[in-house]
């Protein structure tokens, strides 16, 4: 088996040590990172990403424990050769660029060449052509100031991969940009991991970057509190058996970290049940299959709820389907109990989902049924407060009160009523099912 590539054993990171200020900023954290896997460090400002990112880069020494790239100790270099390491083994990508104003796009790019042998020719070809590769090879004689953010920050993944690096470190690379620019940067770190096959450790606090990782690291007051293995992805690092995901109930245990056990059963109960349903019937349905699964009503009623017709509040299904559906019911309740195993075995919650394809469904919602269309202002609100909502950072009824908020608040400036209808519908998309389709 692959040995990992980045190896941290109990690695703690202790800033100003021995004075009056020392502050432990990472402790006892242990990682595994193998070879071409994007891994993402993600958590709230402070929790030491940008901290465990550096010492990766040779920069922060240990404290205590260990780290170990390709089995050595870098740490342990003489300064050339740590230099070497910091140069040819790991190109680095920052928030605010860090291009060096007074240089061409060009000249900037092929600097951290000028070490290696190459002559000055070759040097600039391999600059340009990385520029051209990046989209940017046509502003490749302009100062960095002439360019748009987004430019820039394209500049420097070229400079990055200039000495062909094994490992890209990017502390928060988008911080600065605008969505298109984000998107176009993402893609392209995206296409050095999948086609270049680099690894790649992101530092990022934004929810919707998660799914083109492997494996993400979230990182709490200094600790890795969780390791979240990304289901849409082939794996790279191992996985020990077990600790795949196998059932509908641990996947939308995954989807769904914040619901209980029971609420996942409904969910996944009705998604099982129904297809062709309209949406008063499918919250009609979980309200019942809810009360039955709790033991609330008995099966002669469960089954007289789903046959009566929707205007007296019945799912409205003839009696032969509504038998069906209460054997199906029952059994399930019976056996299904994949969901408490999963998380006894696996304390974890996933953040891994189709948040696009969430947004164009409840964008095609509103549209039906207010003939509202939503403006790309709007679009990107919502798709933010799906990764949001998804992620656990905000509860149903936050995700209510930002939907009526303004569009420049973050919200999409929806009345009372088509918020209530929009979390409602919500919902009812994730019961029948995200479409977590294997990314190879
Ligand atoms: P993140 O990247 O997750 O926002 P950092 O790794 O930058 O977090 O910082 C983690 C903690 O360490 C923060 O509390 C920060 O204030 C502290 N810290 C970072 N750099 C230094 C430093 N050079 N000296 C002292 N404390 C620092
Ligand atoms: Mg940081």
């Amino acid at each position: 088996m692959a040995k990992p590539l980045i190896v941290c054993r109990d690695l703690s990171i202790i800033y100003n040590q021995g004075k009056s200020n020392e502050f432990k900023a990472l402790q006892g954290v242990n990682t595994d990172i193998f070879e071409g896997e994007y891994i993402i460090l993600f958590g709230a400002s402070g929790s030491g990403k940008s901290t465990l990112m550096y010492s990766i880069q040779g920069s922060l020494p240990p404290g205590e424990g260990t780290l170990l790239i390709k089995g050595d100790d870098i740490y342990s270099y003489p300064p050339s050769e740590r230099v070497y390491f910091q140069r040819y083994v790991m190109g680095i990508i920052f928030q605010s660029f860090n291009l060096i104003g007074s240089l061409s796009v060009l000249d900037n790019v092929a600097l951290p060449m000028i070490f290696c042998d190459a002559d000055r020719t070759t040097r600039e070809r391999r600059a340009q052509s990385l520029l051209d590769r990046f989209g940017v090879g046509h502003v490749s004689h302009k100062i960095p100031a002439m360019l748009s953010g987004g430019q820039q920050q394209r500049v420097s993944v070229a400079r990055s991969m200039v000495n062909d690096p094994k490992i890209l470190l990017a502390d928060e690379p988008t911080g600065n940009l605008d969505s298109v620019s984000t998107q176009q940067v993402m893609d392209k770190i995206d296409e050095i991991n999948t086609f270049d096959r680099r690894t790649i450790i992101m530092v990022s606090h934004n929810a919707a970057h998660l799914s083109y990782a492997h494996r993400v690291y979230y990182l709490k007051d200094g600790f890795i509190v969780r390791e979240v293995v990304n289901p849409q992805r082939k794996q790279i690092k191992p996985v020990k058996e077990g600790e795949t995901i196998v059932t509908e109930l641990e996947q939308l245990a995954r989807l769904f970290p914040y619901d209980s056990v029971e609420t996942l059963r409904v969910k996944s109960l009705v998604n099982y049940l129904t297809q062709d349903f309209s949406f008063d019937q499918i919250i009609r349905l979980e309200r019942a299959t809810g009360m039955f699964i709790q033991g609330k009503v008995d099966r002669d009623a469960y089954i007289k709820s789903l046959v009566l017709p929707l205007e007296r509040g019945g799912v409205e299904v003839d009696t032969k389907e509504a038998r069906r559906m209460a054997s199906v019911t029952e059994s399930l309740i019976n056996n299904a109990d994949d969901i408490r195993r999963y998380r006894a075995r696996k304390d974890n919650n996933s953040i891994f989902f189709s948040q696009h394809k969430l947004a164009e469904r409840i964008s095609e919602h509103l549209s039906q049924k207010y003939n509202i269309k939503l403006n790309k202002e709007q679009n990107t609100n919502i798709t933010e407060l799906i990764a949001d909502r998804v992620t656990g950072v905000i509860e149903d009824d936050d995700l209510n009160q930002r939907l009526m908020k303004g569009v420049k608040s973050g919200g999409l400036g929806l009345s009372e009523k088509e918020a209530d209808d929009i979390t409602r519908y919500f919902e009812k998309v994730i019961a029948q099912g995200v479409d977590v389709s294997y990314k190879n």
